[in-house]
């Protein structure tokens, strides 16, 4: 990849309260959804913007994830999000974080499928509440040049995935689509949401008239270096 190398910090945060109506009808900032168990969750509200592809190609989350490798969608997903503006939850670079050091314990590159990172709660795939709805799932079909079919080689990954951190969850092996995997590997974090600190979190949840609002995240880590220590966050 050559192109300009940004950082997320820098990217537009919306609270989806403010976006038009169709938006949050496909996106349903707040709402509750059900997972395959029956359990109730809270879908995120915080989104970043990204205004065009060239953008989403060339934010990055981490040194080898930008933020378009999360956004890949066929025409499952709404018609509205595949076009630019395009919106992710704010919890995409833990994600992106988590997968960072998957690469790296993996030691070679990680590929997620398309359809296999974000994808809203009206995506023709979201039946269930799902961790993808959230920004905190990917779908790994490939790393390196190994094509992931095998029980064995998606055991295998599956192992190094779980070994990172206990917030780490995985599906088994099998042909039951959203119970387990049989041609990828699926990482995810549970139900995570992300509020920037951008935010001020005094808003009810319902869209105010002539006031939308918007947040950039701000520079931290650089600017950090060169606060005097008095000035640096704990
Ligand atoms: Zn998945």
């Amino acid at each position: 990849m050559s192109s300009v190398v940004t950082e997320a910090q820098g990217l537009k945060v919306v609270d989806a309260f403010d976006l038009d109506d169709e938006l949050r009808s496909i996106l349903k900032p707040g709402e509750m959804v059900r997972d395959s168990q029956g359990r109730r969750h809270r879908l995120p509200r915080y989104f970043y913007e990204i205004p065009s592809h060239e953008a989403a190609m060339s934010t990055r989350l981490t040194p080898h994830f930008a933020i378009n490798e999360f956004t890949l969608n066929d025409l499952k997903e709404a018609a509205r999000l595949q076009q630019y503006p395009r919106y992710v939850p704010c919890a995409i670079r833990i994600l992106a974080f988590y997968l960072e050091q998957f690469r790296a314990a993996c030691g070679a590159s990680v590929h997620v499928a398309v359809n296999g990172g974000y994808r809203s709660p009206s995506h023709k795939l979201s039946h269930n509440a799902t961790p993808h709805m959230w920004g905190t799932a990917a779908d790994v079909y490939r790393i390196g040049s190994n094509i992931l079919k095998t029980k064995e080689a998606i055991d295998k990954y599956n192992e190094l995935a779980e070994d990172l951190s206990e917030d780490v969850n995985v599906l088994p092996y099998g042909h039951v689509t959203g119970r387990d995997a049989d041609d990828h590997v699926h990482i995810d974090l549970g139900y995570i949401t992300l509020v920037p600190r951008e935010i001020s979190e005094d808003r009810m949840e319902q869209p105010q008239e002539n006031r939308p609002r918007f947040a950039f995240e701000e520079r931290r880590r650089k600017d950090r270096r060169t606060l005097a220590p008095d000035e640096q966050e704990e």
